[in-house]
């Protein structure tokens, strides 16, 4: 590109995101956790203050995404993103914008940075759910798998958010707002977990088109549905492509015990140029290559019994 005013498109922050320098997993964290914030409405404006609820949330996050590290000094992701133009520091009245003072410690850094801010055209997108989901699709895609070998490690992310879930849910005896507002980034690795289990083919049509490591056909759906049961255990999971998960979610077809495809007697459907759903009927769907990802006989039966319509 000869351009010298580059275009802040969504995409331009997809690529920014995706090319960070890291030997740490710190700087995709805590963007995960700037994102993570901004959804819950905890940050409600671009000023983002180095809080203690931000340095614990991050402390936390670290020991489920990235259980090996050490622990690191938390002012370096900072000045990493700020390196990359992606973060800029509001420094204090009186302090020299001096990188060598704030590079020593974290208090160090909160004793010099009034608060940091994102660009302002990446804060309105984060704050777009849409857009925010491909952000954070693109960190999770680039920096916490990126092959087959790596599912164990996505699972077991996966497993972890859920265990975290839990324990707070018991903590705060089930106080469902709380629980779902904690749900945005065990989502995202929730469905990461599934589409990788299956190859990122859909379950019922085994179709396969992706653009890049965060940009594909499929989606990680949820049998029975996340609002209802809060289970985002893989097992509770099926890679479905867009069209056929959007029919799997109105009842037009379902699985029996089996994993063989039932389809309902109640829709119209044409479809002159691919393999109509109602041709699927019988067939065993796509499954993952280990039987403890397949979906759990209880989950489909839910489906069956609820969503189904024969
Ligand atoms: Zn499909």
């Amino acid at each position: 590109m000869t351009n010298n005013t580059q275009q802040k498109n969504l995409s331009y922050y997809c690529k920014s995101f995706a090319k960070l320098k890291v030997q740490t997993k710190y700087q995709p964290i805590l963007l995960l956790i700037i994102i993570d914030l901004i959804s819950q409405n905890i940050i409600e404006e671009n000023k983002i203050l180095i809080s203690d609820e931000l340095l614990n949330k991050f402390k936390k996050y670290l020991k489920i995404l990235s259980p090996e590290s050490k622990k690191p000094g938390m002012q370096y992701p900072f000045i990493a993103l700020k390196n990359s133009k992606i973060l800029h520091f509001k420094f204090k009245p009186d302090v020299k914008e001096e990188l060598t003072t704030i590079n020593k410690s974290i208090s160090k850094f909160k004793q010099a940075v009034e608060y940091v801010c994102l660009d302002k055209e990446l804060f309105v997108f984060i704050q777009d759910p849409k857009s925010r989901k491909e952000l954070i699709d693109t960190l999770i895609g680039v920096y916490f798998s990126s092959s087959q070998k790596e599912l164990e490690e996505i699972l077991q992310i996966n497993q972890s958010f859920e265990e975290a879930a839990n324990k707070e849910l018991e903590e705060r005896e089930k106080k469902r707002k709380f629980y779902m507002r904690n749900s945005l980034l065990r989502d995202a690795f929730f469905r990461k977990a599934v589409i990788q289990a299956y190859d990122y083919r859909c379950s019922l049509c085994q179709l396969k088109v992706t653009k890049s490591l965060s940009q594909n056909i499929v989606e990680g759906a949820h049998i029975k549905p996340f609002a209802q049961f809060y289970d985002n255990n893989i097992d509770n999971g099926i890679s479905l492509c867009k069209n056929h998960h959007w029919a799997f979610d109105r009842g037009i077809f379902s699985i029996d015990d089996n994993y063989q495809v039932l389809i309902s007697d109640n829709f119209s459907e044409e479809s002159p140029n691919s393999k109509p759903i109602r041709d699927f009927q019988g067939e065993t769907i796509l499954l993952p290559n280990s039987q403890t990802y397949f979906p759990s006989l209880e989950a489909i039966q839910w489906h069956r019994q609820n969503i189904f319509r024969q």
